[in-house]
């Protein structure tokens, strides 16, 4: 795609980086701008997350499913299914870097087994031990009343509760 009658592409996508330089046209350029692709761009940009490839087609296969909790294995396969030729290493990293500039929550539901959470806000969780199910609660349904001081030294940054649960009967 020729933009100001210039083909830029070649200078923009050397190596798997596509820079940030902000200008909008450029992005048309390299890959097709729809309006999730803009979302991602700018949800990157807006964290100082360096939008590559990899990084912007998985924000956009997060972004076009909606709030929803996921595991790096179901999205590593909506990847490939996607034809992002993407590694599930690849994935895991894309997701904790994603989770560290605060654009997922990471839900550990027991040691080795977690969930990403497109939902940032404050909220809790049901885990169905059955089903491996995860499911919302507002954070204004569920008062904490009594915490305990934390160790010396640190400060509590956030009160995540999941109630597990189990179909009746089991
Ligand atoms: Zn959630």
């Amino acid at each position: 795609m020729r933009v100001r009658g210039v083909c830029l592409q070649l200078l923009f996508t050397v190596g798997n980086i596509i820079p940030w330089i902000g200008h909008r046209d450029a992005y048309i350029c390299c890959m097709k701008m729809t309006p999730v692709t803009s979302i991602a761009l700018e949800r990157l940009r807006a964290v100082s997350l360096r939008p590559t490839r990899q990084r912007v087609a998985l924000a956009r296969l997060l972004l076009e499913n909606g709030e929803r909790h996921f595991t790096a294995e179901q999205l590593h396969s909506e990847a490939m299914a996607a034809g992002v030729p993407v590694s599930l290493a690849t994935v895991y990293n894309t997701l904790h870097q994603f989770t560290d500039s605060g654009l997922l929550h990471e839900v550990i539901v027991e040691p080795g087994r977690s969930y990403f959470d497109t939902n940032t806000t404050d909220h809790h969780h049901f885990f169905c031990e059955t089903t491996g199910q995860l499911q919302d609660i507002p954070g204004e349904d569920l008062a904490v009343s009594k915490l305990p001081s934390p160790p010396s030294g640190t400060e509590i940054s956030r009160v995540d509760v999941i109630i597990r649960i189990r179909p009746n009967g089991d």
